[in-house]
């Protein structure tokens, strides 16, 4: 090793584990590095363990091998984070380099028929009766993991199969960098103030400010959601609303203002390809049935008529709200045909005519700093958890606060970092990430750690940004996904927290923890008028909640119809044949959707969930999840939102539990019975 390298990794901030990652440190020229070194290490370590051990057991073999997977995964997780929130060309490069080196080593140790030969011996041993629930579920989920990475196939099935995972890393991660670049390249400035006419003041000044900071005259819009969504709901001007919406969802596809410069056509097509090739290398049908052996669901038919029995519950329902709207934009604006672009203009103007309130004047109720203290005191009120802000620490940016949960007696055991803004070189949507696992360890408790991200309004100067209500909601959906991470109470990092979760049983949760931002008591504490301090009103209230399931059936439509893509994009789409990817796609909306957007929407190609994300034949399971979380919820409705006892249980039987026991066990603890889907429909207005 020559000197310089050797002073690469003793200084190298990545490799320091002994403290929580050093944002302000890290630097592109420190990732190869890093991850070279935390591989060669672990591999080396691998080769030890397979030489010295004849009768391996947990102590002497699992542990070692699932201490080695968490080094990695914390020397990557800053790597991972920093590329989605402060993305720039040395880091992609440094990251877009380690990718084919990590799928690599992963499929290397999943297909390597020595330590499946040992993780088979422990299995079947004397010493494996006493381990407990977590090291079993562990075990067991690596046995299956070295089956699904092929470690049964022929040595050429093998080679082709590890080619396989290496392109699809770099293929989904190229997918979502095109979305990436596709969003930031278009922006909508506008010069002249007629042009603004219906837009909020919330949208305008961040518009102003957003130009200001470029230098540029007038007002800014961009294709970030929150730009986005004000622009769509309220401005009078259809044709400007129609540019925006085009530039929208033509991203990433060979249409659009920047047709062809970042197209994802042909990627969906070669991930696809690869995908079922992979399948079926380990002998299922197709991509579907081989995702599905670490989900819920048991098969693909389930999924199928799952979907299709809400579709045929919603759609007649969503047939007249659409017919309503469509309605009310003939009799009163003189409107014959609502185009895509129309649809949320006339669809707000609609619920502000029936239910007498604008989204406009819900958000004065939810300044920011008051939603999260608020939050954190219904989560107090729920499990009995502190949060604490704390100073110092160091962050990626200087919008980033950090917090730390502990119990009444004042132990630390979780600490999240929050990231609320959406800015240039940040990835859009919102989303929780784990940076370090729960483990138990000779000198105690390793506390969990989790990245909280979202892409919020910015403030405008000096005031606190306010929340529109679908964004307390996803601010709350998201928290949900945290303290799953961050409570569990498993000593071993592969099931803890949300670690080994099944996918489709992941969004429960999150999806759970929505619920309070209906409920009087919860909304006491997460609204404070921003000039008056006063908590949303009950009139408002009840206006809300009388809306709440205004167009609920268009909306779940919209979800069956990505869902039900995904599932048939991944069990019976052929990419090899003839047929293409856009026709299936409006076979779904022929059967599924009320609303049939313009020939020029390209949406699949943004659907970064199933082809950068890990949704891919598993988009179906936010409705999945949401069966249950209602559920979940149900018994706080007959109990009582803030009854101790209930959310004690929920916290004990779902929240600590992670991924140690299947979810069906666990919601059968907290409920005493398995999930009935009428809470859901319920809730949505269904029943
Ligand atoms: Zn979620």
């Amino acid at each position: 090793m020559s000197r310089k390298k050797e002073d690469t990794i003793k200084h190298n901030p990545l490799l320091d584990l002994s403290s929580l990652p050093r944002f302000d440190e890290i630097t592109p020229e420190q990732v190869e590095p890093a991850v070279d070194h935390v591989l060669a290490e672990n591999r080396a370590e691998t080769e030890h363990l397979i030489a010295k051990d004849s009768a391996p057991t947990w102590e002497s073999f699992v542990q070692p091998l699932e201490d080695q997977e968490e080094r990695l995964n914390r020397v990557w997780s800053p790597i991972g984070h920093l590329n989605a929130v402060r993305d720039s060309d040395d880091l992609r490069k440094a990251h877009d380099a380690c990718l084919p080196k990590l799928s690599a080593y992963h499929t290397e140790m999943g297909q390597d028929p020595r330590l499946f030969e040992r993780y088979k011996t422990i299995a079947g041993n004397k010493t494996y009766e006493r381990l407990d629930v977590a090291q079993k579920k562990i075990i067991e989920n690596d046995l299956r993991d070295f089956r699904l990475s092929g470690v049964e196939l022929d040595s050429d099935a093998k080679q082709r199969f590890k080619q396989i995972e290496q392109e699809l890393s770099t293929l989904s991660n190229r997918f979502g960098q095109h979305l990436l670049d596709a969003t930031h390249a278009w922006q909508l400035v506008i010069t002249d103030p007629a042009d603004l006419s219906g837009l909020p003041d919330s949208a305008l000044a961040v518009a102003k400010q957003t130009a200001e900071q470029e230098e540029l005259e007038g007002w800014k819009f961009t294709l970030d959601a929150p730009s986005y969504i004000a622009f769509l709901t309220y401005s009078e001007h259809a044709e400007l609303r129609r540019t925006m919406y085009q530039a929208y969802v033509t991203r990433a596809s060979e249409l659009g203002p920047h047709a062809g410069q970042w197209d994802n056509t042909q990627l969906i097509r070669d991930i696809l390809r690869l995908r079922l090739e992979q399948a079926r290398l380990l002998g299922f049908a197709n991509y579907a049935e081989y995702s599905l052996q670490i989900k819920m669901a048991e098969s693909v038919e389930q999924v199928i008529s799952f979907l299709t029995d809400l579709a045929a519950r919603s759609h007649p329902i969503a047939k007249d709200e659409l017919d309503e709207v469509q309605r009310f934009a003939s009799d009163e604006y003189g409107v014959s045909t609502v185009a895509a672009w129309d649809l949320p203009y006339y669809s707000e103007k609609l619920r502000q005519t029936r239910y007498a309130f604008t989204q406009e004047e819900v958000r004065a109720y939810f300044p920011l700093h008051r939603v999260l203290s608020g939050m954190f005191a219904v989560v107090n009120r729920l499990y009995g958890v502190d949060v604490q802000q704390r100073g110092n620490v160091p962050t990626w940016h200087p919008d980033v606060a950090f917090y730390e949960i502990s119990t009444s007696n004042g132990e630390i055991i979780g600490q999240f970092y929050v990231d609320l803004y959406a800015r240039p070189h940040k990835r859009g949507g919102a989303w929780m990430d784990d940076c370090v696992s729960r483990k138990r360890t000779d000198q105690g408790v390793q506390v969990p750690v989790a990245y909280l991200t979202c892409n919020f309004s910015p403030p405008v100067a000096d005031k606190s940004s306010l929340l529109t209500h679908d964004e307390v909601l996803t601010l709350f959906h998201e928290f949900g996904h945290g303290l799953h991470h961050l409570l569990t109470q498993i000593n071993y990092v592969g099931v803890a927290g949300i670690n080994g979760v099944a996918w489709d049983a992941v969004e429960v949760p999150s999806q759970f923890m929505e619920n309070w931002c209906w409920e009087k008591e919860a909304l006491d504490l997460i609204s404070s008028h921003h000039l008056t301090g006063e908590p949303l009103p009950q009139v408002l209230l009840k206006k809300m909640k009388a809306a709440k399931n205004f167009q609920a059936a268009m909306q779940m439509v919209r979800q069956l119809e990505f869902s039900m893509f995904d599932m048939r994009l991944h069990s019976e789409f052929d990419p090899n044949g003839e047929g293409t990817v856009q026709q299936l796609l409006d076979s779904v909306r022929e059967e599924v959707a009320v609303f049939i957007p313009p020939e020029f929407n390209r949406f699949q190609n943004s659907f970064s969930h199933i082809f950068a994300g890990g949704y891919a034949a598993g988009y179906y399971s936010y409705k999945w999840a949401e069966v249950l979380s209602a559920d979940a919820f149900s018994r706080f409705e007959e109990e009582g939102i803030f009854n101790l006892q209930t959310g004690r249980d929920f916290k004990h039987h779902i929240l600590e539990q992670g991924g140690a026991r299947e979810p069906m066990e666990l919601f059968v603890a907290f409920r005493g019975r398995e999930p009935e889907i009428d809470a859901l429909l319920r809730h949505s207005g269904l029943l």
